[in-house]
């Protein structure tokens, strides 16, 4: 008996930390991060890389649950319907296409972070990593005719997919806002959300204050968080919702609604 109540209370202190259910609820906006589509295809970090089955499922669910989704046009408003989503990829791999096409067949925004220099080519600057040169991009003329399905929004995300912490205050500078001035010339847009490359810690409050100066509204990191968009102002950074390939549906539901499904 006593070794069953133990065994229970384990279980339930293991789930209860895997899956953390007892989080509260957060209002805001939810920012999901993807980056790649598909099956993990080398040796790479697998939390990269979402099924397509698994990514239509979530996208499922978010219909059913009455999600607005908005594209990077959309903010800057005062209010948003409770349940709001914004779909970020991150990079703009080609492997991202399949479910871009689903979402803009369910007439859902998609929204991408750009590394213009590496727009048709692979990424180059994952320097001793298996990944290495190993991803394609979305080369200029498919992002285009996605663009023209007025479902695709483009951010920035560098030039080159520098870590703008390792790098000198006028590469920083470079990186940043050439990024913005060439992707709007290319696509004949405003672009106004930029996403730091690389994890947590890879921004300075210089860094930060520098993608404001440039003239983005929206700078996007990978703290793990809902937007509060009510207690937010320009210069405070936007988290998001990293959606892991081992993610399970249960994480997702955590994770919309309390910002994180693990410790
Ligand atoms: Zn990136």
């Amino acid at each position: 008996m006593i070794e069953q109540i133990l065994f229970l209370i384990v279980f339930f202190l293991a789930f209860s930390a895997r899956w953390n259910w007892w989080r509260t609820k957060q209002k805001g906006i939810a920012v999901l991060m993807y980056h790649n589509i598909g099956k993990v295809p080398h040796k790479d970090n697998k939390s990269l890389w979402v099924s397509q089955t698994k990514f239509e499922k979530q996208i499922n669910f978010l219909i059913k649950n009455g999600y607005t989704f908005l594209g990077f046009s959309d903010l800057g408003k005062k209010t948003y319907p409770e349940k709001s989503v914004l779909i970020t990829f991150d990079d703009g791999y080609k492997n991202n296409l399949s479910a871009l096409e689903f979402l803009i067949s369910k007439k859902i925004k998609a929204n991408m972070f750009l590394v213009y220099n590496a727009i048709g080519k692979k990424n180059y600057w994952d320097e001793n990593s298996p990944r290495k040169n190993a991803e394609e991009k979305l080369d200029l003329q498919t992002l285009k005719k996605l663009q023209q399905t007025n479902f695709m929004e483009f951010g920035a995300h560098t030039m080159d997919h520098k870590n703008l912490t390792e790098i000198k205050p006028e590469e920083v500078k470079y990186q940043i806002a050439e990024s913005k001035i060439k992707l709007e010339k290319t696509f004949n847009t405003t672009i106004q959300a930029f996403a730091y490359p690389y994890g947590a810690g890879a921004f300075t409050e210089n860094i930060k204050k520098e993608v404001e100066k440039t003239g983005f509204n929206f700078n996007f990191s990978v703290k793990q968080n809902l937007w509060d968009f009510k207690n937010w102002n320009k210069y405070k950074s936007i988290p998001r919702i990293f959606v892991r390939g081992d993610d399970f549906m249960l994480d997702f539901k955590l994770k919309i609604t309390r910002g994180k499904s693990r410790l």
